[in-house]
């Protein structure tokens, strides 16, 4: 079994209900363990190479163990996000869900379509946030720094805080749903 960290995100239509559904699809996909997750953040949207339009974005991190292998994951995130009405047309555009497998265990991937870890991670205070509540200590395999170290250097200006209040969840389950002292 690899430990794997999915981040999710959406900027389109009723987000936490996005969100959860992701969440629940892969807490119940097969040879799979759910571990953990993050609460959720909101942040404004990032205009690198791709234009989400104005929403702002709901984003978390799903923490799995499992034996499905890098490739095949990554294509059935493809099918959830198609299941959950994503644009392929338009996969820059504002999208209802989005998800990224950032590590995959210590694996350094990078092949046509799939870069491991997620190429833009360590850049993005949205994402470090969440993993760095999931597991501070986790070690990026290619940079050999742990996510908490990341989290201090990174210059990423854009907002992210936590969503506030928390959504009850209808779907699923947040076994690591605790709101962080002081925030
Ligand atoms: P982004 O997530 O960067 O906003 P997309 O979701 O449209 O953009 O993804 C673009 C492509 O990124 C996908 O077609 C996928 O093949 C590729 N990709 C490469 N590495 C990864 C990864 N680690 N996780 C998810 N997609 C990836
Ligand atoms: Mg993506």
């Amino acid at each position: 079994m690899e430990t794997v960290f999915i981040g999710f995100g959406s900027n389109l239509g009723d987000r936490v209900d996005y969100c959860d559904r992701a969440v629940t699809l892969l807490s119940l996909l097969p040879h799979s363990r759910l571990r953990g997750v993050s609460l959720l953040y909101e942040t404004e949207p990032v205009r690198d190479r791709t234009d989400p339009g104005e929403g702002w974005f709901l984003n978390g991190v799903v923490q799995l163990e499992t034996d499905i292998k890098a490739r095949s994951l990554l294509t059935t995130l493809q099918e959830i996000e198609r299941a959950l009405g994503r644009d392929d047309d338009d996969r820059s555009g504002p999208r209802t869900i989005d998800l990224d497998i950032l590590f995959y265990g210590d694996c350094v991937i990078k092949e046509p379509g799939l870069t491991i870890p997620h190429p833009r991670l360590h850049q993005r205070r949205f994402v470090l946030m969440p993993v760095n509540e999931l597991d501070p200590l986790w070690v990026h395999p290619v940079f050999k720094r742990s996510v908490a170290q990341l989290l201090t250097e990174v210059s990423d200006e854009s907002h992210a805080h936590l969503l506030f209040p928390q959504p009850s969840t209808r779907y699923g389950s947040r076994p690591n749903c605790q709101v962080p002292p002081g925030s």
